[in-house]
């Protein structure tokens, strides 16, 4: 995808006073700003899904989740998928998977990418088409990582949409082939991302705060 076509969050442009929006009282002390409050996100996903849409016809997709924290953005995108397809006249059934990638502990990359998806499943990915979604791609070693082991597998094509591209010097260069939004060097949570697990229920995509990293820290 072209830089030009993803919306481009600047850190400073983009922050939303808190108490402009409806946070958690748990969440409160433990987010800086909001990033991408959730109407945002929603509405970048009905426009994301209609150009996933209009690249495919007559062939079924795998929509493969990475797990967790692609959780939310494949729940919104495979709804809006389902609506732009039957706009669009367009026979194209999907089947839904799912893909564990960790490695992540606290707000740093272990550098140690564990993924987990049963030999059996693997082996049915061949000749398919496979469209993984993940919440954010950062250093992008883990979905390098990912598409190096799927390559074993044979799939007919593999596509990558991913809600966030983080901007940051740690990049290997890997871009997806759909970004939500390119967002700042920050630790960022909500809307399915995690720190340690906690944050899922967020629903805004927000800079997780000082106070938040402690609180929660391993
Ligand atoms: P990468 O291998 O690209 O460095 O990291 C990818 C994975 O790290 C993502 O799938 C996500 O689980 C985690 N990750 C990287 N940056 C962030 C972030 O800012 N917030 C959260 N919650 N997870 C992140």
């Amino acid at each position: 995808m072209d830089p030009s076509q993803w919306i481009d969050v600047k850190e400073d442009k983009f922050k939303y006073q808190l108490d402009h929006f409806v946070i958690p009282g748990h969440y409160k002390d433990d987010v800086e700003s909001i990033l991408i409050p959730h109407g945002l996100i929603v509405d970048r996903i009905a426009k994301l899904a209609q150009m996933i849409a209009s690249e495919y016809d007559n062939e079924r997709i795998v929509v493969c989740c990475v797990l967790k924290g692609g959780h939310q953005f494949f729940s919104d995108l495979v709804t809006y998928m389902k609506k732009a397809l039957n706009k669009q006249g367009k026979a194209v059934p999907m089947t839904l998977d799912f893909i564990r990638a960790k490695s992540y502990d606290n707000d740093r990359s272990t550098g140690n990418v564990q993924i987990s998806m049963s030999e059996e499943e693997l082996q049915e990915l061949k000749g398919k088409n496979l469209l993984l979604v993940e919440d954010i791609i950062d250093t992008g070693k883990t979905m390098k990582k990912l598409l190096e082991l799927l390559a074993n597998y044979e799939p007919k094509s593999v596509k990558v949409a991913s809600l966030l591209l983080k901007k940051t010097p740690k990049s290997c260069g890997y871009v997806p082939d759909y970004v939500g939004f390119a967002v700042p060097d920050l630790f960022v949570v909500g809307y399915c991302l995690d720190y340690n697990d906690i944050f899922r229920d967020l629903d805004h995509i927000c800079a997780i705060s000082e106070v938040g990293k402690i609180k929660y820290e391993n």
